[in-house]
């Protein structure tokens, strides 16, 4: 059995151009589960993380609406509240269709964490986005009130809070997870581990951890987590067939076998958008030098071709 991290984006979860209710997820779940049944099928470990941009940005809205009465929790609580969510879906939605194709697993989210350095220099300079667009006195408001940074997007027109994207260092429930799946835990279930990035953590000085309000790339902490599962393969599904050279200009070449000094030589050169694409690749290149074989950005559809070698962007050899 290969050992196979799929990282799930956004549009895996709930496609933009969809209302956003939870049928709309369910629906969407449901498409994606039928790749994801055909890994299964195909004799493979599975082990799935996702993201959680949309889902923890409605979430940081409806805190804010509902601050007059319910004092709203701090937004690491808020990524603990997505990986229930997302969790519950997938177990919903992937479990339903396994047992369809009688494929008998259980479908197992788990709340994760992840520690980040308190030191990271993210905290200093605090730079993704998150939640809604403000004006300028409602940012003033909100930074004096919640202690928040803002920033302008001078391309909307709008103020942000801007929180830090601190590097994951390490999963805290990796090891526990890695043991359970070499006795063979992953014959018979799906994990879903670290979702959103995993809840930011930092070491406190009189034991255990901090939460603290930052967003961890889910790409980049899913390379974390491939690492400390020893997983062989590592595939980031988005809403692309895979990276693209040129990809804003008139003809992007979308790439598929590539060696990783091309892709690392690509990212040098800012081909993969930062925030987006770039993270991805990044992650990847991390992945193959920390000792995976295989790493594939594709489309849900192609995700089944992908592992097979026949689909996505991808290095080295499937297992
Ligand atoms: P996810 O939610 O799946 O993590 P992202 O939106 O973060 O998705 O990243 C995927 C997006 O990256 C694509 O929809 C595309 O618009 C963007 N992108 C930026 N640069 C590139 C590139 N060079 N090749 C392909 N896609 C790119
Ligand atoms: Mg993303």
């Amino acid at each position: 059995m290969t050992r196979i991290l799929v990282a799930l984006g956004g549009n895996a979860i709930q496609r933009a151009r969809d209302a956003g209710t939870w049928s709309d997820a369910i629906r969407q779940m449901r498409r994606t589960a039928r790749a994801l049944v055909a890994v299964v099928r195909a004799g493979h470990e599975l082990v799935l993380t996702h993201g959680n941009g949309p889902q923890v940005g409605d979430l940081l809205r409806e805190a804010e609406l509902g601050a007059a009465e319910i004092p709203p929790p701090p937004m690491h609580v808020l990524d603990a509240e997505t990986e229930g969510q997302i969790g519950f879906l997938i177990a919903q939605e992937l479990g339903r269709a396994l047992a369809r194709a009688r494929l008998s697993r259980t479908v197992l989210p788990i709340v994760s964490r992840t520690e980040v350095a308190r030191a990271d220099p993210a905290f200093r300079a605090p730079a993704k986005p998150v939640g809604r667009f403000y004006s300028a006195a409602e940012a003033k408001r909100l930074a004096s009130l919640h202690g928040w940074t803002m920033r302008v997007d001078p391309a909307r027109g709008g103020w942000r809070r801007v929180v830090a994207s601190p590097r994951p260092r390490r999963w805290l429930e990796g090891e526990a997870v890695r043991s359970a799946l070499d006795a063979g835990l992953g014959r018979s279930s799906v994990l879903v581990v670290s979702g959103g990035g995993g809840i930011p953590v930092v070491r406190s000085q009189n034991g255990g951890f901090d939460g603290v309000d930052a967003v961890v790339d889910k790409d980049r902490a899913a390379a974390v987590v491939a690492r400390q599962l020893g997983a062989t393969t590592l595939a980031i599904v988005t809403d692309v067939p895979g990276a693209a050279v040129g990809f804003r200009g008139p003809r992007p070449e979308w790439l598929g076998n590539v060696t990783a000094g091309r892709l690392s030589a690509l990212l040098a050169a800012g081909e993969f958008a930062e925030g987006s694409m770039g993270p991805k690749v990044g992650a990847g290149l991390d992945f193959l030098r920390a000792g995976g074989r295989y790493f594939v950005i594709t489309d849900v559809r192609s995700l089944p071709r992908a592992l097979r070698g026949e689909a996505g962007t991808r290095v080295g050899r499937p297992g």
